[in-house]
């Protein structure tokens, strides 16, 4: 028994030689054990905690930090079905999680740190010092922001340059500012910035838009905003103790040339890498990074451990279908269970 021995009812861990060092699970207490885990508190993540409560599981969904996931810096939302006026991002969460409360399943508002999903079950999951275990997960961590990756931006990262137009965009009042990327996202970010910025540029690297249709309009037609195509920021400076930007070098994509364009702000918007380092080397990942799941199913390499929402899914990525995954998760989670236990 190489990697795990039975001491009375203790499992005795052997931690990669990263850390060597030993660590010991109760695996069995009460207290701990659980029949699922959710990780991931965004629609995906609250929906399976819908389902897998109302199914009598019980279930330890870790919410991660913050809670609520990427509606939670979205302003309005108009395509959730049942909403028909709209919904505010974070109004829309703050329901999905009463939701997943009242039907039983323990939130707790903290990170998962570490998974051992590839040494047999029970998977253990280790938040804040104590270690989960559980007879099934549902991985739904979801994605987070991209960012250009250009040297100068980590400089003004947080301060002129930001990824979140609801966080930041009222320290813009009366600036120029600058969104990247010609997707849905940008579009609502520059859209939202008008509320406060003097102008909005929407910097793209081709002519060719990913945003929907309607979204590309209502940002076309605001006043506010001009978009410059065929564009790229090459370099971003400023004040760098202050966090001050002052402007960027703009790179032509067709040309290469170099243009300097005064700004005061910096908003990416320009899509999302998901949140599976936890995971490497034991589930099977994509090229992209994000987690394979079998064809119409969540469930993923490992048997038990199921993925919902943005972590599994790069082509649709709206809420709806997150939730859609969640719910999908929660059920053959469920079925597994049954399926193991007889
Ligand atoms: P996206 O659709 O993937 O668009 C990303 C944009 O950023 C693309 O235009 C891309 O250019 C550009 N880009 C990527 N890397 C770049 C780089 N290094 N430098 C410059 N530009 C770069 O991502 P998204 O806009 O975040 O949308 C993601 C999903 O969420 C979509 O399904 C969208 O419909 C959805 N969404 C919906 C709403 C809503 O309905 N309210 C709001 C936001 C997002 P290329 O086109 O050249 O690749």
């Amino acid at each position: 028994m190489s990697h795990s021995l039975v001491i009375t009812d203790w499992t005795l861990i052997k931690k990669s030689c990263r850390f060597s060092k030993l660590i010991y699970i109760d695996a069995m207490t009460q207290e701990t054990h659980y029949d699922t885990i959710i990780i991931g508190s965004g629609p995906a993540g609250y929906t399976a905690a819908i389902y897998a409560g109302r199914a009598n599981l019980k279930t330890l969904l870790l919410e991660g930090v913050p809670q609520g996931g990427q509606l939670m810096i979205t302003n309005e939302v108009e395509n959730y079905p049942g909403f028909p006026e709209g919904v505010l991002g974070p109004e829309l969460m703050a329901k999905f999680k009463a939701q997943a409360e009242r039907f039983g399943a323990k939130l707790l508002p903290q990170m998962a740190e570490e998974a051992v999903l590839n040494q047999g079950k029970p998977f253990k999951i280790l938040s804040e010092g104590t270690w989960y275990t559980a007879d099934s997960v549902i991985i739904a961590t979801g994605a987070s922001a991209r960012f250009l990756g250009i040297p100068s931006e980590e400089k003004f990262k947080g301060k002129g340059v930001s990824a979140c137009a609801t966080c930041d965009g009222f320290f813009f009042k009366d600036k120029h500012v600058i969104v990247v990327g010609g997707g849905d996202s940008a579009m609502e970010e520059a859209t939202f910035l008008t509320k406060f910025a003097s102008k909005v540029t929407i910097v793209h690297r081709r002519d060719v838009f990913r945003a929907s249709k309607i979204m590309l309009e209502r940002a076309k037609n605001n006043p506010k905003i001009e978009i410059l195509t065929f564009k790229v920021i090459d370099e971003i400076y400023g004040d760098e103790e202050t966090g001050v930007v002052k402007g960027v070098k703009l790179k032509d994509t067709r040309t290469g040339e170099i243009t300097d364009f005064p700004v005061e702000g910096i908003f990416i918007a320009i899509g999302h890498d998901p949140n599976t380092k936890l995971f490497e080397g034991q589930l099977d990942l994509n090229e992209k990074k994000y987690i394979v799941t079998k064809p119409d199913k969540t469930a993923t390499s490992i048997e038990g451990v199921f993925a919902a929402g943005d972590v599994q899914d790069s082509y649709y990525r709206q809420a709806i279908t997150a939730a859609g995954s969640g719910c999908m998760a929660a059920i053959e989670a469920e079925r597994y269970l049954e399926s193991i236990r007889g």
